[in-house]
């Protein structure tokens, strides 16, 4: 039989990856805890037209990324490539969008069909915020100042440039998208073939080409700041007063619209140089015109999305891996001898009970004591317990240290955790 093998671009996460997930994980919850967001768990697969209406028909998205399949009843079903659609789905449906005030986060796998690369996958991670009922440049602010503190947090602020923008109101976005096609359309046989097919479709995403001869092209189009409405443009002033108030540095990028048609006034996107193509790690804004897409009252919107395995990977490139936080284990048990053995599991409960913060492992399956010292070195304990014969029959244990140089000492079983604290666990 041949063997199998993960999905193309669809990862597995190793118990060796996986505290430095956690590690992540735990810092983006702290920071959500300290502005009282409250956590939303959407399912992955929801109904395609979710998709169709709430992303949006001319995006990369949903032209070419959905993994799209119909189920046994022959209702057509999309893994989800993103929260925020599911998210507002849900919120409508349990009527959280009601005369409230909402700030929500999610985690989990999103999927889209793309060329698997460095950064890029089919399944990847995203931690989401989105925020309902709030329409002022003071929430946009919050998110920005949240993502900010994280990144400081992580240490990883200073490979990162903040990129703001406006995208005016959905009025004012249209007179642009008009003056900027008729500019285009004087230029049409000189735009790269994806910009060729965005033309009438999302003319918007032009300005965001990769290709150096289109954004060359775009130096000479109209530019949005004429065309902007004056509370769009008093909503991205107020929301650069407070960003200076709090001394964030950030970039004005006239040519960030972000890849969903959705969004309105505020968007940002962090960005770093250290990944390569794959440069951003977050990105959001304002979109006060989706949850009326979706059946819903008008209902002021904002939020964010960051790529985990972006995160990490930048943690990774910049050195800022906190030490030892792949070690999962601070006491190790080692059972020498049939006596012992009938008691050691006793033992260890009883640890587990006395000191449920210590992280104890007891040697299972037997071996030479040479053998399980090796494990428990191995384990990276800092001490290990050794149950003999002699040990069990008296209630006693041997204590370890095995990195600093406290010598070996014995302890009785109802004295061990005042010993055990002694060695710092
Ligand atoms: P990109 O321009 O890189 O394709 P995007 O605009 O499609 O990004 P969003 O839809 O805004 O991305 O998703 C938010 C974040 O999720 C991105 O900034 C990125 O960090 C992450 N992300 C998006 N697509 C992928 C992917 N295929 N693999 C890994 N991370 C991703
Ligand atoms: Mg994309």
């Amino acid at each position: 039989m041949t063997s199998l093998q993960s999905v193309r671009g669809m990862n597995d996460i190793l118990p060796s990856d996986s505290p430095l997930w956690q590690y992540l994980e735990g810092q983006v919850k702290a920071v959500l805890s300290q502005y009282g967001y409250r956590e939303i768990r959407m399912p992955i697969v929801e109904p395609t037209e979710l998709f169709a209406r709430g992303v949006g028909e001319h995006t990369d998205i949903v032209e070419k990324e959905m993994y799209t399949f119909n189920d046994r009843n022959g209702d057509s079903l999309t893994l989800r490539p993103e929260g925020t659609a599911g998210c507002v789905r849900a919120a409508l449906e349990h009527g959280l969008l009601y005369n409230q005030i909402q700030r929500l986060w999610y985690q989990g796998p999103m999927f889209r069909y793309e060329r698997p690369q460095k950064g890029r996958y089919r399944q990847f991670f995203q931690i989401g915020v989105e925020t309902f009922g709030m329409a002022g440049a003071d929430i946009d602010a919050e998110l920005i100042l949240l993502t900010h503190r994280l990144f400081t947090r992580l240490g990883v602020l200073g490979s990162l440039t903040l990129h703001i923008n406006t995208l005016g109101s959905s009025e004012a976005r249209a007179r642009y998208r008009k003056a900027l096609v008729d500019y285009l359309e004087g230029v049409k046989d000189q735009l790269d073939d994806d910009s060729l097919r965005r033309l009438y479709v999302n003319p918007l995403r032009i300005l965001d080409s990769k290709s150096a001869s289109t954004q060359k092209l775009l130096n000479a189009a109209p530019v949005f700041d004429d065309y902007i409405d004056d509370e769009s443009r008093l909503h991205f002033a107020d929301l650069r007063a407070r960003l200076d108030a709090n001394g964030i540095a950030y970039q004005v990028n006239p040519r960030l619209v972000r890849g969903l048609d959705y969004y309105t006034k505020t968007v940002f996107e962090w960005m770093t140089d250290a990944l390569g193509a794959q440069g951003t790690v977050c990105g959001g804004g304002r979109y006060d015109g989706l949850v009326p897409m979706l059946g819903g009252k008008e209902t002021p919107a904002s939020g964010f999305a960051m790529g985990i395995e972006r995160i990490l990977l930048l943690l990774q490139a910049v050195d800022a891996v906190p030490a030892n936080i792949e070690k999962t284990v601070d006491l190790f048990l080692v059972v020498a001898g049939d006596q012992a053995d009938a008691v050691a599991q006793v033992l260890a409960e009883q640890i587990r009970t006395e000191m449920p913060a210590v992280r104890l492992q007891m040697n299972c399956g037997g071996g030479s004591f040479k053998s399980q010292m090796k494990k428990a070195d191995k384990s990276g304990a800092a001490v290990a317990l050794i149950l003999g014969d002699d040990e069990a029959l008296e209630k006693r244990v041997q204590v370890k240290d095995l990195h600093g140089n406290i010598a070996q000492q014995s302890s009785s079983w109802h004295e061990l955790a005042e010993v055990l604290g002694q060695l710092g666990l």
